[in-house]
């Protein structure tokens, strides 16, 4: 009669321990991946726009002052010319910073697009600068190279401490800062073909000691920029954790008020009617009133103790008392303290103790209460006149208990319902049956506890096993 073997029931047994608030968190966290790395970009993006336009004057004094050295002590006209080139993208880079900054930001597309279009800005800078000192070293002949290098030099040190907000940027400059830094000694020992006691083989060395800093505060910088956007993503997470157990305990407590209003109504409204005398003359409708009274109060205390367990569970305060327990001679407890309660259903509880004894290392009261659990919605969800099938089962690593009823059975897809809190499958199993909604999630946490799991197979209008399971007593320690 059921609808999956059991070798399938206990594969899902893992999906059916994933809690809906394990399902959100994941969600939570794969939404935030893909927000973050938006966010991220978009972040870093801007970031770099602000620095650069913070930075505009300082350089525009440094290629002043760059220009006008060039113009004194080498050519005025390749002075200009530089300059020019300089200030052309100096306004490209400029006018799209401006417009980055008006930017009012969008999706990971749009961030992205604004990111290589200021890679192409600054493949454009970078080309400027290394143009001017390439054409200073050229003029300079066989020297050493004072000034172009020592300007390659501070335009790296420069783009390490203010570019490490986009990495590829920063190694686009670096890589074409390092080219010219190295081919200008490089192209002299080429020409001259000098020993190696020479200051031009010196000057190489430096030049590679220096790239070696440049490159490592570059390293240092970066780091430190990851870090603090590692820092902001988890803050960000933190809070929108925050804000979700918020929600879900505003949630919780709006549906806890309501379950605990409805039962309270029934008996201070019973209450009432009996208090105005109404069914003084009327003892059988009294009576009846005051069942109903009694009835709702029962539930109340149930709904009650369940609210305490969960919280104990969700605190981490529920106290287990692990032991060596026969699972036979519990089955066999809970089937006698269900006895009246099948009898009022008309359902006959079968069991059969198995041959090898199942001994589990568990808590007796809450093993109890979920076994308890399980008959209870076995007898409840049953025909009358049905027989309720327990059977304890040994698999090679585990003891298995099934339940096993043939009555209105669960649809497919009703899992988060069965195991959720103050869910029913179908929202008339409260009139007519009456529980909290509140027991199988329990019992999914108690079996956790025991290092086992709930899990069920089920077939519409043809009933339902529900299984739990236990590590065989040696394998628990
Ligand atoms: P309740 O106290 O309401 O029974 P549970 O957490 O024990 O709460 O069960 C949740 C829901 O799962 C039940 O209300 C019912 O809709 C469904 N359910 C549980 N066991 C069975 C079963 N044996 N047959 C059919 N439906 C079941």
């Amino acid at each position: 009669m059921t609808s999956a073997p059991y070798s399938a029931a206990t594969a899902s047994t893992r999906g059916s321990r994933l809690t809906t608030a394990m399902r959100v968190r994941r969600y939570l966290r794969a939404a935030l991946r893909l927000e973050t790395s938006a966010t991220r970009l978009e972040k870093q993006v801007r970031d770099y726009v602000n620095g650069s336009l913070e930075l505009f004057w300082k350089r525009q004094t440094i290629y002043a002052a760059a220009a006008m050295l060039c113009g004194f002590y080498y050519d005025l006209q390749v002075a200009v010319l530089c300059y020019l080139f300089i200030q052309f993208t100096e306004f490209c880079d400029t006018w799209l910073s401006l417009r980055i900054v008006k930017w009012k930001g969008g999706g990971l597309r749009e961030a992205r697009r604004y990111r290589d279009l200021l890679l192409l800005s600054a493949v454009q800078s970078t080309t400027a600068i290394v143009l001017w000192a390439g054409i200073v070293a050229h003029m300079e002949g066989i020297s050493s190279h004072f000034m172009p290098l020592f300007f390659l030099f501070a335009a790296g040190l420069f783009a390490a401490v203010n570019n490490h907000q986009i990495p590829q940027i920063l190694l686009l400059r670096l890589i074409m800062y390092t080219g010219v830094f190295l081919y200008i000694p490089i192209a002299d020992l080429l020409h001259v073909r000098p020993p190696i006691q020479s200051f031009l083989w010196l000057q190489l060395f430096t030049v590679v000691f220096v790239l070696f800093f440049v490159i490592e505060c570059s390293v240092i910088f970066l780091r430190l920029y990851r870090r603090g956007l590692d820092q902001l993503d988890e803050l960000r997470l933190e809070r929108d954790r925050v804000q979700a157990a918020y929600e879900v305990k505003s949630q919780f407590v709006s549906v806890v008020s309501h379950e605990l209003r409805t039962p309270l109504t029934s008996i201070n409204g019973a209450l009432g009617l009996l208090r105005t005398g109404a069914y003084d003359a009327d003892p059988a409708k009294a009576r009846n009133i005051l069942e109903i009274a009694h009835k709702n109060s029962i539930r109340l205390s149930a709904l009650i103790n369940d609210l305490l367990d969960l919280q104990k569970i969700e605190s981490g305060q529920m106290s287990y008392n692990f032991e060596e327990i026969d699972l036979s001679d519990t089955i066999d407890e809970c089937i006698g303290s269900m006895e009246t309660f099948a009898q009022a259903y008309g359902i006959t509880i079968d069991f059969k103790p198995p041959e090898r004894s199942a001994i589990v290392v568990g808590d007796r009261d809450r093993l109890h209460q979920v076994l308890d659990n399980l008959m209870s919605n076995a007898i409840k969800f049953s025909r009358r006149g049905e027989k309720v099938h327990v059977r304890v089962r040994r698999d090679a690593d585990r003891i298995l208990v099934e339940v096993e009823d043939r009555g209105i059975g669960i649809p497919p897809d009703s899992r988060d319902k069965v195991f959720g809190k103050f869910t029913q499958v179908d929202s008339s199993d409260r009139r007519s049956h009456g529980g909290t909604g509140l027991g199988l999630c329990i019992a999914q946490e108690i079996m956790a506890a025991h290092g086992g799991s709930v899990d069920y197979s089920s077939t519409l209008g043809e009933g339902t096993t529900f299984v739990i399971d236990f590590p065989l007593k040696d394998r628990t320690k």
